[in-house]
Protein backbone atom coordinates (compact mmCIF):
# COMPACT_ATOMS: atom_id res chain seq x y z
CA UNK A 1 0.00 0.00 0.00
CA UNK A 2 1.17 3.59 -1.24
CA UNK A 3 2.19 6.19 1.99
CA UNK A 4 0.55 9.10 2.02
CA UNK A 5 4.15 10.90 1.60
CA UNK A 6 4.50 9.21 -1.95
CA UNK A 7 1.82 10.66 -3.34
CA UNK A 8 3.44 14.63 -3.01
CA UNK A 9 7.28 13.96 -1.74
CA UNK A 10 9.70 15.80 -4.19
CA UNK A 11 7.05 17.60 -5.85
CA UNK A 12 6.80 21.37 -6.01
CA UNK A 13 3.44 22.65 -4.40
CA UNK A 14 2.27 26.21 -5.79
CA UNK A 15 0.70 28.57 -2.91
CA UNK A 16 -1.85 31.13 -4.39
CA UNK A 17 -0.63 34.06 -1.88
CA UNK A 18 0.25 37.28 -1.87
CA UNK A 19 0.22 38.19 1.64
CA UNK A 20 3.12 35.98 2.82
CA UNK A 21 0.76 33.02 4.14
CA UNK A 22 3.46 31.27 3.19
CA UNK A 23 5.25 32.03 6.62
CA UNK A 24 2.54 29.81 8.35
CA UNK A 25 1.85 27.06 5.57
CA UNK A 26 4.95 26.30 3.82
CA UNK A 27 7.25 24.63 6.95
CA UNK A 28 4.09 22.55 7.69
CA UNK A 29 3.81 21.52 4.06
CA UNK A 30 7.45 20.79 3.54
CA UNK A 31 8.26 19.18 6.56
CA UNK A 32 5.38 16.40 6.58
CA UNK A 33 4.85 16.00 2.78
CA UNK A 34 8.16 16.37 1.50
CA UNK A 35 7.24 19.06 -0.68
CA UNK A 36 8.28 22.33 -1.76
CA UNK A 37 6.40 24.95 -1.55
CA UNK A 38 6.41 27.96 -4.18
CA UNK A 39 4.44 31.41 -4.42
CA UNK A 40 4.04 32.30 -8.09
CA UNK A 41 5.17 35.53 -9.11
CA UNK A 42 3.27 38.68 -9.27
CA UNK A 43 0.37 36.40 -8.45
CA UNK A 44 -2.64 38.76 -7.55
CA UNK A 45 -5.15 37.11 -4.83
CA UNK A 46 -7.07 40.59 -4.32
CA UNK A 47 -8.60 40.06 -7.54
CA UNK A 48 -10.87 37.33 -5.45
CA UNK A 49 -11.76 39.55 -3.19
CA UNK A 50 -10.35 41.58 -0.26
CA UNK A 51 -11.36 42.13 3.94
CA UNK A 52 -11.91 45.83 3.55
CA UNK A 53 -14.35 45.28 1.19
CA UNK A 54 -13.04 47.04 -2.08
CA UNK A 55 -13.20 44.38 -3.90
CA UNK A 56 -16.33 40.90 -3.34
CA UNK A 57 -15.48 37.72 -2.74
CA UNK A 58 -16.51 35.74 -5.89
CA UNK A 59 -18.28 32.85 -3.96
CA UNK A 60 -18.01 30.91 -0.76
CA UNK A 61 -14.57 30.34 0.84
CA UNK A 62 -14.41 26.66 -0.57
CA UNK A 63 -15.26 27.76 -4.60
CA UNK A 64 -13.05 31.05 -3.45
CA UNK A 65 -9.75 28.69 -2.66
CA UNK A 66 -10.93 26.65 -5.62
CA UNK A 67 -10.40 29.60 -7.85
CA UNK A 68 -7.66 30.76 -6.89
CA UNK A 69 -5.86 27.21 -6.90
CA UNK A 70 -6.90 26.76 -10.19
CA UNK A 71 -5.44 30.34 -10.94
CA UNK A 72 -2.21 29.26 -9.79
CA UNK A 73 -1.85 25.81 -11.39
CA UNK A 74 -2.75 27.93 -14.79
CA UNK A 75 -0.12 30.38 -14.27
CA UNK A 76 2.52 27.56 -13.28
CA UNK A 77 1.70 24.84 -15.50
CA UNK A 78 2.21 22.52 -11.62
CA UNK A 79 0.03 19.89 -10.50
CA UNK A 80 -0.24 20.70 -7.25
CA UNK A 81 -1.47 23.68 -5.44
CA UNK A 82 -2.31 25.11 -2.19
CA UNK A 83 -4.63 27.88 -1.42
CA UNK A 84 -6.44 29.21 1.78
CA UNK A 85 -9.19 31.10 2.34
CA UNK A 86 -10.06 33.04 5.71
CA UNK A 87 -13.32 34.41 6.75
CA UNK A 88 -14.66 36.69 9.64
CA UNK A 89 -18.10 37.22 11.75
CA UNK A 90 -20.20 36.30 14.63
CA UNK A 91 -19.61 32.90 15.82
CA UNK A 92 -22.41 30.55 14.64
CA UNK A 93 -23.55 29.26 18.07
CA UNK A 94 -22.04 32.70 20.25
CA UNK A 95 -23.35 35.81 18.22
CA UNK A 96 -21.28 38.03 20.55
CA UNK A 97 -17.69 36.81 19.74
CA UNK A 98 -16.08 36.90 16.95
CA UNK A 99 -14.19 34.00 14.90
CA UNK A 100 -11.81 33.51 12.50
CA UNK A 101 -12.73 30.74 10.10
CA UNK A 102 -9.74 29.28 7.99
CA UNK A 103 -9.77 26.91 5.07
CA UNK A 104 -6.75 25.57 3.46
CA UNK A 105 -7.13 23.51 0.41
CA UNK A 106 -4.82 21.03 -1.57
CA UNK A 107 -5.54 20.42 -5.47
CA UNK A 108 -3.66 17.64 -6.62
CA UNK A 109 -4.37 17.32 -10.39
CA UNK A 110 -1.82 13.94 -10.73
CA UNK A 111 -4.33 11.96 -8.57
CA UNK A 112 -7.34 13.69 -8.83
CA UNK A 113 -7.57 14.53 -5.39
CA UNK A 114 -9.18 17.94 -3.34
CA UNK A 115 -8.66 17.57 0.52
CA UNK A 116 -9.56 20.44 2.57
CA UNK A 117 -8.47 21.25 6.55
CA UNK A 118 -10.11 23.67 8.57
CA UNK A 119 -9.81 25.85 11.74
CA UNK A 120 -12.44 27.78 13.45
CA UNK A 121 -11.14 29.93 15.87
CA UNK A 122 -12.47 32.61 18.63
CA UNK A 123 -8.70 33.35 18.80
CA UNK A 124 -8.90 36.64 16.73
CA UNK A 125 -8.84 40.36 16.76
CA UNK A 126 -11.53 41.02 13.95
CA UNK A 127 -12.71 45.21 14.86
CA UNK A 128 -13.92 48.01 13.97
CA UNK A 129 -15.10 51.00 15.48
CA UNK A 130 -16.09 54.68 14.80
CA UNK A 131 -13.09 57.58 16.13
CA UNK A 132 -13.60 60.52 17.07
CA UNK A 133 -10.23 61.90 17.82
CA UNK A 134 -6.54 60.66 17.81
CA UNK A 135 -6.73 59.66 21.43
CA UNK A 136 -9.89 57.05 20.44
CA UNK A 137 -7.33 55.77 17.55
CA UNK A 138 -5.03 55.25 20.04
CA UNK A 139 -6.63 53.37 22.67
CA UNK A 140 -8.54 51.40 20.05
CA UNK A 141 -5.17 50.38 18.36
CA UNK A 142 -3.78 49.66 22.30
CA UNK A 143 -7.08 46.85 22.37
CA UNK A 144 -6.49 44.95 19.38
CA UNK A 145 -2.40 44.37 19.35
CA UNK A 146 -0.95 47.32 17.17
CA UNK A 147 1.64 47.77 16.17
CA UNK A 148 2.46 44.14 15.69
CA UNK A 149 -1.28 43.76 13.87
CA UNK A 150 -1.66 46.45 11.57
CA UNK A 151 -4.66 48.80 10.57
CA UNK A 152 -7.07 50.01 8.22
CA UNK A 153 -8.38 53.47 8.31
CA UNK A 154 -12.14 54.63 6.51
CA UNK A 155 -14.02 57.38 5.52
CA UNK A 156 -16.90 57.35 8.25
CA UNK A 157 -19.48 58.56 5.92
CA UNK A 158 -17.69 57.64 2.63
CA UNK A 159 -16.31 54.58 3.48
CA UNK A 160 -13.46 54.87 1.50
CA UNK A 161 -9.79 53.70 2.26
CA UNK A 162 -7.43 56.12 3.71
CA UNK A 163 -5.02 53.96 4.71
CA UNK A 164 -3.94 49.97 5.45
CA UNK A 165 -1.53 48.33 7.25
CA UNK A 166 -0.89 51.05 8.83
CA UNK A 167 1.94 49.43 11.88
CA UNK A 168 3.67 53.27 12.84
CA UNK A 169 1.65 55.35 15.58
CA UNK A 170 2.99 59.00 13.42
CA UNK A 171 1.39 57.14 10.33
CA UNK A 172 -1.60 56.45 12.13
CA UNK A 173 -1.95 59.75 14.32
CA UNK A 174 -1.54 61.58 11.26
CA UNK A 175 -3.60 59.89 8.68
CA UNK A 176 -6.89 59.84 11.35
CA UNK A 177 -6.12 64.15 11.94
CA UNK A 178 -6.47 64.65 7.94
CA UNK A 179 -9.58 62.07 7.66
CA UNK A 180 -10.83 63.75 10.84
CA UNK A 181 -10.45 67.23 9.81
CA UNK A 182 -12.00 66.26 6.07
CA UNK A 183 -15.24 64.83 7.80
CA UNK A 184 -18.35 66.94 8.85
CA UNK A 185 -18.79 64.74 11.65
CA UNK A 186 -15.01 64.60 12.41
CA UNK A 187 -15.64 60.89 12.56
CA UNK A 188 -13.72 58.13 10.75
CA UNK A 189 -13.47 54.17 11.14
CA UNK A 190 -10.45 52.53 11.99
CA UNK A 191 -10.20 48.49 11.82
CA UNK A 192 -8.15 45.55 12.33
CA UNK A 193 -6.63 44.84 8.96
CA UNK A 194 -7.11 40.85 8.37
CA UNK A 195 -4.97 40.47 5.94
CA UNK A 196 -2.17 37.82 7.18
CA UNK A 197 1.00 39.97 6.57
CA UNK A 198 -0.69 42.66 8.76
CA UNK A 199 -2.16 39.93 11.40
CA UNK A 200 0.41 37.46 13.22
CA UNK A 201 -2.88 36.25 15.37
CA UNK A 202 -4.38 34.86 11.71
CA UNK A 203 -1.27 33.63 10.44
CA UNK A 204 -1.74 31.25 13.53
CA UNK A 205 -4.97 30.41 12.78
CA UNK A 206 -3.96 29.56 9.20
CA UNK A 207 -1.48 27.42 11.36
CA UNK A 208 -4.14 25.27 12.75
CA UNK A 209 -5.92 24.48 9.35
CA UNK A 210 -2.90 23.64 7.96
CA UNK A 211 -2.50 21.21 10.67
CA UNK A 212 -5.73 19.85 9.96
CA UNK A 213 -5.59 19.76 6.06
CA UNK A 214 -2.11 17.79 7.08
CA UNK A 215 -4.45 15.09 9.40
CA UNK A 216 -7.23 14.95 6.71
CA UNK A 217 -4.17 14.13 4.17
CA UNK A 218 -2.67 11.36 6.65
CA UNK A 219 -6.59 9.48 7.27
CA UNK A 220 -5.85 7.02 4.49
CA UNK A 221 -8.59 4.84 2.78
CA UNK A 222 -8.17 1.48 4.59
CA UNK A 223 -8.92 -0.21 0.96
CA UNK A 224 -6.43 1.48 -1.27
CA UNK A 225 -3.93 4.00 0.68
CA UNK A 226 -5.45 6.88 -0.66
CA UNK A 227 -4.91 9.77 1.15
CA UNK A 228 -7.61 11.90 2.10
CA UNK A 229 -10.22 9.66 3.36
CA UNK A 230 -12.50 12.02 4.49
CA UNK A 231 -16.29 13.14 5.65
CA UNK A 232 -18.77 13.10 3.33
CA UNK A 233 -21.56 12.62 5.58
CA UNK A 234 -23.01 13.11 9.80
CA UNK A 235 -26.09 11.74 10.74
CA UNK A 236 -27.52 13.70 14.38
CA UNK A 237 -29.26 11.31 17.13
CA UNK A 238 -26.41 10.38 18.87
CA UNK A 239 -28.83 9.32 22.73
CA UNK A 240 -29.00 11.21 26.05
CA UNK A 241 -26.96 9.45 28.61
CA UNK A 242 -30.12 9.64 30.61
CA UNK A 243 -33.46 8.98 28.86
CA UNK A 244 -32.03 7.69 25.44
CA UNK A 245 -33.74 10.38 23.65
CA UNK A 246 -31.59 11.44 19.98
CA UNK A 247 -29.96 14.44 20.30
CA UNK A 248 -28.90 16.45 17.71
CA UNK A 249 -25.40 15.58 18.29
CA UNK A 250 -23.86 13.45 15.42
CA UNK A 251 -24.08 9.68 16.32
CA UNK A 252 -22.33 8.26 12.86
CA UNK A 253 -20.58 10.06 10.39
CA UNK A 254 -19.73 8.57 6.58
CA UNK A 255 -16.06 8.74 5.14
CA UNK A 256 -15.53 8.22 1.37
CA UNK A 257 -12.65 7.04 -0.60
CA UNK A 258 -11.95 9.79 -3.01
CA UNK A 259 -10.56 7.02 -5.90
CA UNK A 260 -11.60 3.70 -5.14
CA UNK A 261 -15.81 2.55 -3.69
CA UNK A 262 -14.56 2.00 -0.46
CA UNK A 263 -16.95 4.08 2.08
CA UNK A 264 -17.37 3.19 6.12
CA UNK A 265 -19.67 4.44 8.50
CA UNK A 266 -18.24 4.97 12.00
CA UNK A 267 -18.95 6.40 15.58
CA UNK A 268 -16.86 9.73 15.74
CA UNK A 269 -14.15 9.51 17.43
CA UNK A 270 -14.10 12.71 19.25
CA UNK A 271 -17.22 12.15 20.99
CA UNK A 272 -19.03 10.04 23.86
CA UNK A 273 -20.89 7.10 23.26
CA UNK A 274 -24.09 9.00 24.61
CA UNK A 275 -25.18 12.19 24.87
CA UNK A 276 -24.35 14.41 28.24
CA UNK A 277 -28.24 14.76 28.88
CA UNK A 278 -27.57 19.40 29.09
CA UNK A 279 -28.09 18.24 25.47
CA UNK A 280 -31.15 16.63 25.76
CA UNK A 281 -34.43 18.28 24.12
CA UNK A 282 -36.35 16.20 26.99
CA UNK A 283 -33.86 16.37 29.77
CA UNK A 284 -33.02 19.64 29.46
CA UNK A 285 -35.65 21.71 26.97
ZN1 LIG B 1 -9.72 3.82 -1.72
ZN1 LIG C 1 -32.55 12.82 28.16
Amino acid sequence: MTEPINFFAGRVAVLATMHRKEDAIAPLLEAHLGVTVAVPAGFDTDAFGTFTGDVKRPSDQLTTARLKAAAALRQTGESLAIASEGSFGPHPQIPFVACDRELVLLIDRTHQLEIVGECLSTDTNYRSQVIHSPEDALAFAESVGFPQHGLVLKGEETDQILGKGITAVDKLVALVEKALSQSPHRAARLETDMRALCNPTRLTVIAQATEHLLQVIFKTCPACGCPGFRQVQRWPGLPCGQCGTPTLLTRLVRYRCQQCPYQQDCQPVDLPPQADPSYCPYCNP
